[in-house]
């Protein structure tokens, strides 16, 4: 039996196909990208649009079925950006009415987590996610997934793409931030509040200092280590006091090597073991939400009721497979 997910919350269009038993078939995407301004949820739709059906005729190529072999349409029904997540909910809906496939609506979040416990074979982590717009330290605890800390303003991966637009870097800005960070430390504001973090007066500073003339690279580097410090010292916090004895990282961010680096040797000092989740599925795409899908076979909706979620938070999902 096989799951197609379709995921459509942000910068990404992506299909993915997984096996009810956890076999990757195919990871097909197509993202936005913008040389100079960010990202504007009206283009990014139409970006959408024109991917979806090309996306989706790699995944089956790359897994060499064709849509008569699905058994299962998953879609990322929360949460995102509403034009981008009504794109993915449309394209879902016609190919489950035109094929007649059930349809599951999952959260993009836990999916994230989801395909993380999956590839690195995590049992019961403290799961560091850090995406664009989400930082949240999280665990499952009590039937749910609880979040013990999070961003107090923007995410860690908006404000990285936000000092990069500032500064002339272009969309997605991590990963050249990640590039440039090679210069030497500035001080920075660190902020943290209990197992929460703070990155708005980190970015104003930085972009303060870069009109003030202080090079990018110092800047890059400077960002990097006050923002990712920050979060070892949370994600260390978290794994004290709920005495779990795993790591995994998540989310788009977690394509950074520094900060994989950190974290390895925050858990190596604590005895705790850490997963990277491989680039492949760190960021968003539609694997993630095949599997999630499979998790939540069971939760089958019809093409009539099906719809999104905007602002579901992780914590809000009623978690019924674990
Ligand atoms: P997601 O929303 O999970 O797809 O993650 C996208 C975010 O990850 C964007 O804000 C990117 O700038 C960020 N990102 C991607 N690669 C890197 C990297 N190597 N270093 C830092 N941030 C990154
Ligand atoms: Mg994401």
């Amino acid at each position: 039996m096989l799951c197609l997910g379709i995921e459509s919350t942000a910068h990404t269009f992506g299909c993915g196909i997984v096996s009810f038993d956890g076999k990757i078939l195919a990871n097909a995407k197509d993202s936005f990208t913008s040389a100079s301004g960010g990202m504007i949820p009206s283009e990014v739709a139409k970006h959408h649009e024109q991917a979806k059906e090309k996306v989706l005729q790699d995944a089956l190529t790359k897994a060499k079925i064709s849509i008569k072999d699905i058994s299962l349409i998953s879609y990322s029904a929360a949460p995102g950006l509403a034009p981008c997540l009504l794109v993915g909910l449309k394209f879902a809906q016609k190919l489950a009415k035109e094929h007649k496939l059930p349809l599951v609506g999952v959260n993009h979040s836990v999916s994230h987590l989801a395909i993380g416990d999956l590839v690195c074979g995590a049992k019961d982590p403290i799961y560091l996610y850090v995406s664009g717009p989400n930082t949240q330290v999280v665990g499952f605890a009590g039937g749910r997934y609880r979040v013990f800390g999070e961003t107090l303003d923007v995410g860690l991966g908006n404000m990285l793409d936000k000092f990069a637009r500032e500064v002339g870097l272009g969309f997605p800005g991590g990963p050249k931030i990640e590039q440039l960070a090679t210069g030497k430390y500035v001080e920075l504001p660190y902020s943290v509040k209990g197992m929460d973090v703070s990155f708005a007066g980190m970015l104003t500073k930085a972009l303060k200092l870069f009109k003030q003339g202080i090079a990018k690279e110092d800047l890059c580097f400077s960002l990097q280590e006050t923002a990712f410090s920050m979060l070892a010292e949370v994600a260390e916090r978290a794994l004290a006091h709920t005495d779990k004895k795993e790591l995994l990282l998540i989310g788009g961010v977690a394509a950074n090597k520094r900060l994989g680096e950190m974290l390895r040797i925050m858990c190596n000092e604590r005895g705790a073991t850490f997963h990277a989740v491989p680039l492949e599925y760190s960021g968003d795409q539609g694997v993630m939400i095949a599997w999630q899908g499979v998790l939540q076979a069971g939760e089958k909706l019809s093409p009539e009721t099906a719809d999104i979620r905007p602002y579901e938070r992780i914590d809000e999902v009623n978690v019924t497979w674990r």
